[in-house]
């Protein structure tokens, strides 16, 4: 599966558990991530936001 980026490297770390949606885009129920999600999408994103560079 693959995931579509738009504008950031990474999901959002508060996204969605499941698909990484923010609660505001997100459609239908909306599922707060786990605080190791969030984690792990943070780091995530650091990572993502270092290699860019
Ligand atoms: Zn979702």
């Amino acid at each position: 599966m693959t995931a579509r980026i738009r504008h950031q490297a990474a999901p959002n770390p508060d996204g969605c558990r499941w698909c990484g949606v923010d609660l505001y885009e997100h459609m239908q129920r909306w599922t707060p991530p786990t605080q190791d999600q969030i984690k792990t999408r943070m780091k995530a994103r650091r990572n993502a936001r270092k290699d860019t560079r």
